[in-house]
């Protein structure tokens, strides 16, 4: 196996991508590698919050209609205050039959793969463009692939922008062609303080918000009891919306009427929802709610819910020509629904139809001491290599 695949893995887990962070060095140092495979390269700069990113658009071929993209994100998830780390999350490692590092299988074990592909690949063999998309922000906000999206058309000048995209997600090699919308938002209320000796003269927000819980609680059941049966193959675990109450805090002391207490929650609904839908309807039943105490009859508090954040769904129409490539090269026989978003919900929505499907292994994705099997990791080349032949040739 090439040691080139092996020395770009290493360079870019070595640059901290972590995504607050500005993925710029690690992109330019991608770009070189295209560029150094004689591909065209753009790189599309932006800004989140004041920090520099950069998405890559990398593309060979003729300008003819009906190319393959091929796409993967650069940033990470933090490793900071993450438990069980026992080695160097930016050096690559090799132990026995697993390659460990930050990123080994979500994804920078998939773009080292796309960066040997590139070099692999006879460009002057494309019947038809290959277009690789590299975005900045995926695991947070997604805003690489929402700003590089609309944007890919420009930046490919007289190449037609294909209208099948691949991601590479870590997926263990299956294939998902939909997933649901996430949906963020914070729920606040405000009581009035004082001591707790006199719980008359106030009201806690934390009891108020135990009820606005079991209020949000009560939908969550309603919503796990109505299974829709035209996704029951799609998402086999879940054919439903869920929800999840992520962090909570307020109050001040034991002691002290608590004033204030906010919960941030999340919630997936079906992909062939309205991502707000269930949003207006938490506000409707939270709108209705008796907003004592238990202490008091005679304050209440006030509820208020955050502007809401969407990553939306993705339903991708099966069997395409990236689909049949894909069954082919990798062996599979099924597409189904992830249980996480990704970057395609921002391509679907300038209409490119999008699957998912990669060598990282999925169980690895988001853990300390992230690994990939060296197995795994040599095979994904192949599958990018066997793709392209089938989709650009
Ligand atoms: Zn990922």
């Amino acid at each position: 196996m090439s040691t080139h695949l092996y020395e770009v893995l290493e360079r870019l887990v070595a640059f901290d991508t972590v995504s607050i962070h500005s993925d710029v060095p690690a992109m330019e140092y991608l770009a070189g590698e295209f560029d150094g495979a004689g591909f065209e390269t753009a790189l599309h700069h932006f800004n989140i919050s004041g920090q520099p990113q950069a998405n890559l658009v990398a593309w060979a071929g003729p300008p003819r209609p009906d190319g393959l993209i091929i796409s993967g994100h650069l940033d990470t998830v933090p490793v900071e205050g993450q438990p069980g780390w026992d080695r160097d999350p930016f050096r690559v490692e090799i132990t026995g039959d697993r390659v460990f590092g930050r990123g080994t299988s979500d994804m920078k074990g998939f773009l080292a793969q796309c960066a040997e592909a590139a070099r692999t690949i006879d460009l002057d063999r494309l019947t038809r463009p290959l277009v690789f998309v590299f975005t900045a922000d995926e695991e947070v906000g997604m805003r690489g692939a929402a700003s590089v999206a609309p944007a890919l058309q420009n930046l490919l000048g007289d190449v037609p922008r294909p209208n099948l995209a691949w991601i590479g997600e870590p997926t263990s090699l299956s294939i998902f062609h939909a997933h649901k919308c996430v949906t963020a938002f914070e729920v606040k209320v405000s009581g009035r303080g004082g001591h707790s000796g006199n719980p008359e003269l106030g009201v806690n927000a934390i009891a108020v918000m135990g009820k606005a819980i079991e209020t949000i609680g009560g939908l969550q059941a309603e919503r796990r009891n109505t299974r829709n049966q035209q996704f029951a193959a799609i998402f086999p675990d879940a054919p439903y919306d869920v929800m999840n109450f992520g962090t909570i805090t307020g109050g001040v002391a034991s002691n002290i009427i608590a004033e204030q207490c906010a919960m941030r929650m999340t919630y997936r609904s079906l992909p062939d929802a309205d991502p707000l839908e269930l949003y207006r309807e938490i506000e409707r039943r939270l709108g209705a709610l008796d907003m004592h105490d238990y202490g008091s009859p005679h304050h209440v508090a006030t509820i208020e819910l955050g502007k809401p954040t969407v990553a939306p769904p993705l339903l991708s129409p099966r069997d395409t020509a990236l689909e049949r490539a894909l069954f082919a090269v990798t062996g599979e026989t099924v597409a189904r629904g992830a249980p996480f978003a990704t970057d395609g919900a921002w391509f679907a929505r300038e209409g490119i139809v999008t699957l998912i499907c990669g060598p990282g292994e999925f169980e690895q994705a988001h853990q300390p001491n992230e690994s990939i099997s060296r197995g795994a990791f040599e095979r994904g080349l192949a599958t990018i290599v066997g793709v392209v032949e089938r989709m650009c040739r």
